[in-house]
Order: C-alpha cells, then structure tokens, then sequence
C-alpha cells in the first residue's frame, strides 16, 4: 500500500502554527499539525496577553491558543503528537522521519519556535525543578509566602516578575546590565510593585543547594566591583529569552549565526515548498501577533505553491 503524501505539514502548535493550520484548513489542504514538545507554544505557558487585537480586556495566553486550535481543527486540521526526529528536505515529497513514523509531504511549515534559554551553569541545571525554572506560570504556584528571585531584563522577566508577586513574599530581579531591554511599561509596573526590589550589574555564579536537592540562594559577582555576594532565594525563575528550534534543518535551509531560519520574502526558505514563520525565524519582533502574521503568509504561500505545481 502506498504512504500517503500530504499537502502540507505544519511544524510546531504555537501562535504560528495555528495561525498557518487555520488558513491551510480552511483552503481544504488538510493540513497535519505536529505539536512538538510544548505543544500551544510560549502564549500557552503565559499569562494575561492585553495586546492582541480584538481582546479590549485582554485575553489568557492559554485561552487565546485554545480558540485558535478549536477554530483550525474545525476547518479540518488533523494535530498530532510527535517530535521531529530527522528530516531530509533534498527529496520531493519531503521526508519527515518522527521515529515511531515518517510523513511525507509536498509542502513544509516550519514553526518550531523557540525555547526558554538557560544560564548553563551545573547547579543551575541540577537544580532544574527543584526550584529552578523557566516557566512562572507552570511553577509559581509552589513558592508561596518564599522569598524567589528573577534573571533577566527583557519583557519576559518583568512578565515574570510580576506575575510572581501573587505568590512570592519577595521577589528580587536580577540583570546583567543597568539598562533593560523591557519595554517602559512592564518595566514601570515592575520599578513600583512594593514586593519588585533590583539588583543590576549582577552574574550569577553558583545556584546553592544542589546537595540539599532544593535552591537555598544564589551566589552573584558585582559585574563592576567584582564583589560577590549570596541572596538566600528559595527559588530561581529564568527570564533570559529563547533559542529558536531549528538545529534538525542545520545543513538543508540557511539558519544565522544564533540559528534563528533566514527567511526572504518574509517566510520562503531556500527550498520552494518549505516556509518558516514565527519566533524560529523573527529575532526582531517576536510578539503573537507577528507570528499569528507570518503564520498566515506561510499558509498562503503553500497554497501558491501548490496551484503553480498542481494540486
Ligand atoms: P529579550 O528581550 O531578548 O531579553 C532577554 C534578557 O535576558 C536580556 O535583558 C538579556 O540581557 C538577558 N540575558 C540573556 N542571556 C543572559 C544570560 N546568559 N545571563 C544573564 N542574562 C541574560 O527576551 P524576552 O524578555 O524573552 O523578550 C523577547 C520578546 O518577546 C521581546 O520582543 C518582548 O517584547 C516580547 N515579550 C513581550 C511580553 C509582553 O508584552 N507581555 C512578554 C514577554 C516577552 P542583556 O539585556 O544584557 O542582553
């Protein structure tokens, strides 16, 4: 019996991924979802999104993702489990190895996204879950009444600051620099919390308690005075951006220097029939809405392609 060819696959189920499923479903290409290992993507791990248009309130990042996968499964996407183990791009159909199966496809959305970044230190990663993370939302609820810090000084961190402070006695934010990269808002509601304090110009050099198995503190050089210090924390959320998921195209499309797709023409890779969108291929703006964009240029850039090549 011969394999069935889709007419497109859709990697990654974040804002992108949905965006482009809609749009693929509802022009009757049946497209298959592959959700990834955090399937919804970052907006399903965050809280209150208030700059979606068409949300005056505001919406849950969760809630948001969910509608978009209700409104894409009802104009037919098929979502399934599974992570990409290999992926050879050379052949038409295109062969997607997910080790249980493989997919062939004529067309290939890539919106895999990115991934929480890590400091990289042993303890830090020894300590992961038991009172290291990158997810507030996921593990806030276990530090009640304790007293937590925060690395980072982008939106994400604030984000995560504040969101924290519903659970945190404490929550202290710690930056590299003096400058952050947040924007004026977050970092002004973060600046007034009473339970928000900062300490800038600061590298964390040891997560303590790996052999206690749970964070007793941090200990942090001065970045100017090279003075070292420790804050007793019994949590440590990281807020320090993400890295895009594309290392398995490494050799098959152009990727840059932090391995982030370089697309042309907004979504085209160099292999027709092979489109990336959202986060795994915009350093720049990297907000739902940018990527709910390019997730729709990407769908109907298969839809051309495959009318050029015959459907
Ligand atoms: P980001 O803007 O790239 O900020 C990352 C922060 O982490 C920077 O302050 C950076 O320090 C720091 N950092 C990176 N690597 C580090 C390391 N190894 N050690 C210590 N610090 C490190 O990332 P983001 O905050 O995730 O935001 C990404 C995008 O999503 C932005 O466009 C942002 O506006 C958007 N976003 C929006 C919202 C919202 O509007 N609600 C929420 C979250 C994210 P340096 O500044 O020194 O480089």
């Amino acid at each position: 019996m011969s394999q069935t060819i889709h007419e497109t696959v859709i990697l990654g189920s974040g804002c992108a991924g949905l965006t482009a499923a809609i749009y693929a479903a509802r022009s009757n290409l049946k497209p298959v979802v592959l959700e990834g290992h955090e399937p919804g993507g970052q907006l399903s791990i965050t809280t209150l999104v208030e700059n979606f248009p068409g949300w005056p309130e505001g919406i849950q990042g969760p809630e948001l993702i969910e509608n978009m996968r209700k409104q894409a499964a009802r104009f037919g996407a098929e979502f399934r489990l599974g992570h990409l183990v290999k992926v050879d791009l050379s052949k038409h159909p295109f062969v997607l190895d997910l080790g249980r199966e493989t997919l062939l496809t004529r067309t290939l959305i890539i919106a895999s996204g990115a991934s929480a970044r890590w400091l990289g230190l042993p303890s830090e990663q020894a300590l992961i879950g038991h009172g290291v993370s990158s997810c507030a939302t996921c593990d806030g609820f276990f530090f009640g009444g304790k007293e937590i810090a925060v690395v980072g000084g982008g939106d994400s961190a604030m984000e995560e600051a504040l969101f924290l402070t519903r659970f945190a006695s404490k929550v202290t934010l710690l930056h590299r620099r003096e400058h952050f990269r947040a924007s004026r808002i977050m970092l002004d509601r973060a600046i007034a919390h009473p339970k928000i304090q900062f300490q800038t110009n600061v590298l964390i050099e040891e997560v303590l308690g790996v052999e206690e198995k749970e964070v007793r503190g941090v200990r942090l050089r001065d970045r100017i005075t090279g003075a070292e210090s420790v804050l007793p924390i019994s949590g440590l959320f990281l807020g320090i951006g993400h890295e895009p998921n594309a290392k398995m195209f490494e050799g098959q499309i152009d990727l840059d220097e932090d391995g982030y797709i370089r697309t042309h023409e907004q979504v085209l890779t160099r292999v027709p029939g092979v489109y990336a969108c959202g986060d795994v291929q915009d350093r720049r703006y990297r907000q739902a809405i940018t990527a709910a964009g390019s997730g729709c240029m990407a769908a109907l850039e298969v839809e051309k392609y495959l009318e050029e090549h015959g459907r």
